[in-house]
């Protein structure tokens, strides 16, 4: 192979590319790329898993389409969970009948969400949302205090405060989404699975969160349904 200079010139674009991913996730988790590399994070057999206190509360469809449809300003945070589940297309179909009955609606995108830098954008793209509707944390942070309504879709880690407040979690120190300062927020996910740190998640437990359990893509079809309905 060291005498074939296609492979080596391969060799080095991938490796080169792979360096400047990792360096890239390094600065978006407030990280080095020392600590990045070696420090395990993902493996939540070290450090804090983050215990908390309190229950998780349920909340149906039809009662989100409501929240939503009567909402003057809404934020959806996408995760991992919407890639796994496909469900970009349904979230864009759910936030065009929203928009047409006036309701404000943003798309807040973490740089680390999913498993790979640009991985929600690439989804929200194939799915035709314009890109005047997706902003980078740095640019709509701020606006979740103003925001009716946080929808987490399939999201975890990126919206977990322990972050901000825990300095023996795993994720302490990267920047997260706000998606807690909102004044309801609500989580579409499975059922009590972690995210890709292992840690529990203080967001499900805080008194303006409510829980819509449900595989992404279906419960974003029963949010369609429900505001459809109304
Ligand atoms: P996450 O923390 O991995 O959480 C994803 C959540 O999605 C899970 O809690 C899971 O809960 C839920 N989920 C899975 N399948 C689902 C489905 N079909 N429908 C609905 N929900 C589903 O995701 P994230 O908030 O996007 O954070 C990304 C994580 O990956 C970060 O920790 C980041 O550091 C790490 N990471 C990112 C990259 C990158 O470059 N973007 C690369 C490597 C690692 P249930 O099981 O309960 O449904």
């Amino acid at each position: 192979m060291l005498n074939n200079a296609a492979m080596i010139i391969a060799g080095t674009v991938v490796g080169s590319a792979g360096s400047l991913l990792t360096q890239l996730m390094a600065k978006a988790m407030n990280r080095s790329l020392g600590n990045e590399l070696f420090s395990g994070f993902g493996d939540s057999s070290g450090g804090s898993t983050g215990d908390v206190t309190g229950s998780m509360k349920a909340i149906e469809a039809t009662d989100v389409g409501v929240m939503m449809a009567f909402a003057r300003k809404v934020i959806i945070v996408p995760g991992y969970g919407m890639a796994v589940a496909q469900a970009q297309h349904k979230v864009w179909e759910l936030t065009q009948l929203l928009v047409d009955r006036g309701v404000d609606v943003k798309f807040a995108i973490h740089p680390v969400a999913g498993r790979m830098p640009g991985h929600m954008n690439v989804l929200l793209a194939e799915a035709g949302v314009p890109y005047d509707r997706i902003y980078d944390l740095e640019e709509i942070n701020a606006d979740f205090d103003s925001a009716d309504i946080a929808l987490v879709i399939g999201a975890n880690d990126v919206v977990n405060p322990v972050a901000r407040t825990d300095p023996s979690s795993p994720i302490f120190g990267m920047p997260i989404l706000n998606a807690d300062k909102a004044q309801n927020c609500v989580v579409i996910k499975r059922g009590q699975g972690a995210g890709f740190s292992g840690i529990e998640n203080a967001l499900f437990f805080l008194d303006n969160t409510r829980m819509l359990y449900g595989d992404g893509q279906a419960a974003t079809a029963d949010l369609i349904q429900a505001v459809k309905e109304l």
